[in-house]
């Protein structure tokens, strides 16, 4: 059986974690927390960065921070994980799903504007399988309307937009290292904060309310609760084993490259025969291969290629249903069809992908997707 994702150790994971045990400090902000955001602040040259104990928990602290509550809207594309939404819908806000684009699922900024009220107070793009959003014409709206920016780079590590790294272009961002991302530390996340006036907020809600961070830099001479704030720090343990997958991230990148270009060799008959739609990368966009994705033509060929694939030995699976129609969200919803949302929901397939996946095991995958279709009538 080839399974869609195998988390990989790059070796050094459990002896960093060893180290940190030794530091006798593994609570967070300790030795390797510090060289993490270290790691991440030369290398994109964020201007601040603070793990967290996941993603969700880096959307929740960009939703405090932007004080954004009862009342309030907030825009996003309908095609995401639910902890896009549920930061903003936790503190009260109403969100307004934007429709994916026709040629790939991110969403479609000519879209956004008419969604656009006095009450609209943050639109967040989600880059998704780490390709970017439109970052020019939504800054632009969002310079036009005063609105916050909140990037979910949840899967766009080492990903760039004209040569600007993803994370670093909207007021906030929030990254993932969940073990299906490409960097990962079983659970655990990044707040990126890009605008100044959050710099400080950000450590006292992370650290429960209090000033504790500027406390230990020797910035105060005692610390006490001067702010709303919960837990959002992981263990050091968790920054130890992070750390040994950052040391790896160029050579996780390119062998992760190497395996996409493998797909793309594999798959490119297929679309040129118009069985199925492959990812779709802008101009102004990289592909930080975090995912394989083919678009089948409508739901019933997909649920066929899954069915296929899995009588062959592959995992593959599909991905998101539209939040504007799931069980929590549908009442609250505006109303407003979102067709691409929805046809991305019925007809996207993800196909395995690792860094341990072998050549000839990525042809075994692209020969079996090649034998489904060929047991197809011709259109
Ligand atoms: C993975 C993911 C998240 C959640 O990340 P966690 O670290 O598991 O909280 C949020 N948004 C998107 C787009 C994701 O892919």
């Amino acid at each position: 059986m080839i399974g869609f994702n195998k988390p990989y150790l790059t070796g050094n994971e459990t002896l960093y974690i060893q180290q940190a045990v030794g530091l006798e400090k593994i609570s967070g902000d300790g030795e390797f927390t510090r060289r993490c955001h270290r790691f991440f602040e030369a290398q994109y040259g964020f201007r601040k960065v603070l793990l967290t104990t996941s993603c969700t928990d880096a959307l929740e602290m960009a939703a405090l921070l932007t004080g954004i509550g009862p009342g309030d809207e907030v825009i996003m594309p309908s095609y995401t994980f639910v902890s896009t939404a549920n930061a903003f819908v936790l503190r009260g806000a109403r969100i307004v799903f934007a429709d994916s684009g026709a040629d790939n699922p991110n969403l479609d900024v000519a879209t956004l504007e008419p969604l656009i009220t006095p009450r609209t107070r943050a639109i967040v793009p989600v880059h998704y399988a780490g390709v970017a959003c439109d970052m020019d014409g939504i800054m632009a709206l969002a310079r036009k309307y005063d609105l916050f920016v909140i990037e979910d780079a949840a899967q766009a590590i080492d990903s760039f937009y004209r040569s600007r790294p993803l994370g670093g272009i909207g007021h906030l961002a929030a990254f993932s290292f969940h073990e299906t991302k490409n960097i990962m530390a079983g659970e655990g996340g990044l707040l990126v904060v890009n605008d100044e006036r959050f710099v400080q907020r950000a450590e006292i809600i992370r650290e429960k309310g209090t000033n504790r961070s500027a406390f230990f830099r020797g910035e105060v001479d005692k610390y006490g609760w001067v702010d709303v704030g919960s837990s959002f720090l992981p263990s050091d343990i968790i920054a130890a084993f992070l750390y040994a997958q950052l040391e790896n991230l160029t050579n996780i990148q390119a062998r992760r490259r190497q395996i996409w270009e493998w797909y793309g060799a594999g798959l490119a008959p297929l679309a040129a025969a118009g069985f199925l739609r492959l990812p779709h990368v802008p101009a102004f966009a990289t592909n930080n291969a975090h995912m394989v994705y083919v678009v089948c033509r409508h739901a019933g060929e997909r649920e066929g290629l899954i069915n296929h694939l899995k009588a062959n030995g592959i995992q593959a699976v599909f991905h998101y249903l539209s939040l504007h129609a799931s069980p929590y969200y549908r009442d609250k919803h505006d109303g407003r069809p979102l067709p691409q949302s929805d046809h991305y929901s019925d007809c996207l397939v993800r196909l395995p992908m690792y860094y341990e996946l072998t050549q000839d095991q990525v042809e075994t995958i692209t020969a079996a997707v090649a034998g489904y279709y060929a047991t197809l009538r011709p259109r």
